[in-house]
């Protein structure tokens, strides 16, 4: 039957149908998705069958991404968001009412702090920020309506490690929920030391190519469900496309993890030893606070995050990232297979306190390094050359 050119540009774009099955996923790009009748909405509805309808509730790239987290984080279930931000939100529009009571980490991304003093402020959350290193102050700020006990298992810009099956046993009845951002499934695994969801930033590492907005949960079947619901009444639903890429940057993720581990070492030993330098943190390196615990909870690797403070302080920041800028750039953001640098003080931690965050460490001449896939000789060798002139 011959067709209007209106009919034939309005319906076009599709192949016809073949026998043979695409080596790689396909790239579900769609808003929603037809149905044969109305009997086939109520089986997919009911989920007597499998199959979806409208991308906010559900997309195969989504299914594709966050099942093969929910794996690596040996966890029943997992749902992506649009980004790690809109994971935590997610997580916490569906696991608190107003007048609970939500303890966290003094020491959390940046944003992540600033979300629960907008929910504190606006939606009737109490919050309170303890020292997820000292278990004991975490015990003591327990209430009877603690609803979340929020933590990074490694932190940023500190590179702090969590004792998470203490923390566990200390919270008693309060569920723990641990930001991974940093650590990856492949170094750790929140899940088997009794947390009950944990998140991403799949922007970072879980992507790990600089190019994707993207957050995953992880957990229970029934936890992960609520976070779904809500994730898709608020809109926080991922894109296609940003799963998709995810799903290709999670096939080289313990590759990834592996090498930036190692690279990271030889980085901070040479920074260690560094006269411009004056402070190295990284797990790896025996003056790191919690050395001995991140060699017994992450056995494989510390990760590619450290941070180093400047023997000349802030002075030393900007003309450091100068002389750094056609090598290793300012970036403020990580996990990049090249090396990047940026500034927690500017960047993730700008809306801190100013006294609280230098008091924890977070001063002004502290910069935080991205070790990436590239020759940690040249990462060095471009570092001590920017080094020496300051
Ligand atoms: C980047 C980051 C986030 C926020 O994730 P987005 O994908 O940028 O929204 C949360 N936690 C940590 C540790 C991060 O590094």
């Amino acid at each position: 039957m011959s067709r209007e050119d209106e009919t034939i540009c309005s319906r076009g774009g599709w192949a016809e149908d073949f026998t043979t099955r695409s080596s790689n996923p396909p790239l579900y790009q769609t808003t929603a998705f037809d149905l044969h009748g109305i009997e086939q909405l109520d089986a997919v509805t009911d989920h007597s069958e499998r199959g979806y309808i409208y991308t906010r509730d559900g997309n195969p790239n989504h299914a594709a991404f966050a099942s093969d987290v929910a794996d690596l984080e040996h966890a029943e279930a997992g749902a992506v968001c649009a980004s790690g931000m809109g994971a935590c939100s997610a997580i916490l529009l569906s696991h608190l009412r107003s007048g609970d009571h939500i303890l966290a980490a003094r020491v959390l991304y940046g944003r992540s702090s600033q979300l629960l003093s907008e929910l504190e402020r606006c939606f009737g959350i109490e919050v309170t920020f303890a020292d997820a290193s000292d278990i004991e102050s975490m015990s003591a700020a327990v209430r009877d309506n603690t609803k979340l006990c929020l933590i990074e298992s490694v932190s940023n810009p500190l590179l702090e490690v969590v004792d998470l099956p203490r923390l566990v046993e200390a919270m008693g009845e309060v569920p723990v929920v641990v930001d991974n951002t940093f650590a990856t499934p492949c170094l750790f695994r929140p899940l088997e030391h009794g947390a009950k969801l944990v998140f991403h930033s799949a922007s970072k590492y879980l992507n790990g190519h600089g190019d994707v907005m993207l957050g995953v949960v992880a957990g229970s079947q029934a936890s992960v469900t609520c976070v779904r619901r809500v994730a898709s009444l608020f809109g926080l639903n991922a894109n296609p496309f940003e799963c998709w890429l995810g799903s290709r940057g999670l096939r080289t993720l313990p590759l990834r993890m592996q090498r930036v581990s190692e690279n990271a070492i030889k980085v901070a030993e040479f920074l260690a030893g560094h006269s411009a330098v004056s402070r190295v943190y990284h797990p790896s390196l025996p003056d790191h606070p919690n050395h001995e615990l991140a060699q017994r909870l992450l056995p494989d690797g510390t990760g590619g995050m450290l941070s180093f403070e400047l023997q000349s302080g802030e002075a030393g920041i900007r003309p450091l990232f100068r002389a750094l800028a056609e090598t290793i750039p300012f970036s403020p953001t990580l996990a990049d297979t090249r090396t990047t640098i940026s500034w927690p003080a500017g960047t993730s931690h700008k809306y801190v306190n100013v006294d609280e965050r230098r008091s924890w460490g977070i001063t002004d001449g502290l910069a935080r390094l991205s070790v990436g896939i590239d020759s940690a000789d040249d990462v060095i060798a471009e570092l001590d050359a920017a080094l020496r002139t300051l």
